[in-house]
C-alpha cells in the first residue's frame, strides 16, 4: 500500500471533522494530516483508516479513534525537541504522530507479537523512536527518566506511582482512569512533591493490564 492524493483527501476531510469537534492545535491537526494511518492497520481495511473511529489491531488491542490521538497529544503540548514516554505503542500510529511534531519518543508495548510486528513496520517506514521497549508500562521507563511528557494509551485502573516520578518539574502526564470507562486526566507536576490534576472528559480504552507475577 502506499499514501496516494487519494489517502490526503481523506485525511483533509478528518482534519476537518476533529477540528469540528474541538481540537485546536495547528501542530497536532498537521501532524494527524501527515501520517498516513490507513498504513498502520492491516491492508483491506484502508477505508476504515480515515473514519474518526478506533480499529481493531492485531492481539486484540485497537488503534485509537484519530480525534482521542488529537486529543491527548494536544494535552500534552509537545515541543519539538521534548522528550516523550508513550505507554502502549500498539500499532505505532500514535508515536509517529509524537514524531511528527519532533518529539524524542520513548515507547513501551508489553504484547510481544505487537512489539514485533509493529518494530518491523517502524523499520520499513523509518520511523525512529529513541527507544522501542518490550517491557510493562506501568513501570515507565527509569533509567531514560525525566521525561517532558507521559502518555498512556490504555485505560488505566489507578495512576501507576513510578510514572509521576518520572515527570520532570513541569512535565505533564495523560492517562486514561478507570475500567469500564475512563476519566482523561491531566496531570502536571508542579514541584518536586506537588502535582496538580484536571478532569479532561470520558472515553474508552482498552485496558493497561497489569503483569501477575
Ligand atoms: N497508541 C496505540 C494504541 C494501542 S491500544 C495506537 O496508536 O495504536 C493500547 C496498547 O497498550 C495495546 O497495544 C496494549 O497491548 C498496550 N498495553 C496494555 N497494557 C500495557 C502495559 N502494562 N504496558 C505497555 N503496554 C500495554
Amino acid at each position: 500500500m502506499r499514501d496516494t492524493l487519494k489517502h490526503q483527501g481523506k485525511r483533509n476531510q478528518l482534519l476537518e471533522l476533529i477540528a469540528s469537534k474541538g481540537i485546536r492545535d495547528k501542530s497536532v491537526l498537521a501532524a494527524i494530516g501527515a501520517v498516513p494511518r490507513h498504513l498502520f492497520m492491516d491492508s483491506g481495511f484502508e477505508d476504515h483508516a480515515y473514519q474518526d473511529k478506533a480499529f481493531p489491531i492485531a492481539a486484540g488491542q485497537t488503534i485509537s479513534q484519530p480525534y482521542t490521538v488529537a486529543y491527548q497529544t494536544e494535552l500534552l503540548q509537545v515541543k519539538p525537541g521534548d522528550k516523550i514516554l508513550e505507554i502502549g505503542t500498539g500499532s505505532g500510529y500514535q508515536t509517529a504522530v509524537l514524531l511528527r511534531l519532533k518529539a524524542k519518543v520513548y515507547t513501551v508495548e508489553r504484547q510481544l507479537s505487537l512489539y514485533k510486528k509493529t518494530s518491523l513496520f517502524f523499520k520499513k517506514m523509518g520511523y525512529r523512536p529513541k527507544r522501542y521497549v518490550f517491557g510493562d508500562g506501568y513501570k515507565g521507563l527509569p533509567e531514560d527518566a525525566p521525561f517532558d511528557g507521559i502518555l498512556v494509551t490504555a485505560g488505566a485502573p489507578r495512576i501507576p506511582k513510578p510514572l509521576l516520578s518520572q515527570l520532570r518539574v513541569g512535565g505533564r502526564l495523560v492517562i486514561p482512569v478507570g475500567e469500564e470507562e475512563q476519566t482523561m486526566m491531566l496531570i502536571t507536576r508542579t514541584s518536586e512533591k506537588e502535582f496538580q490534576r484536571r478532569e479532561c472528559g470520558s472515553f474508552r480504552f482498552v485496558p493497561l493490564l497489569e503483569d501477575k507475577n
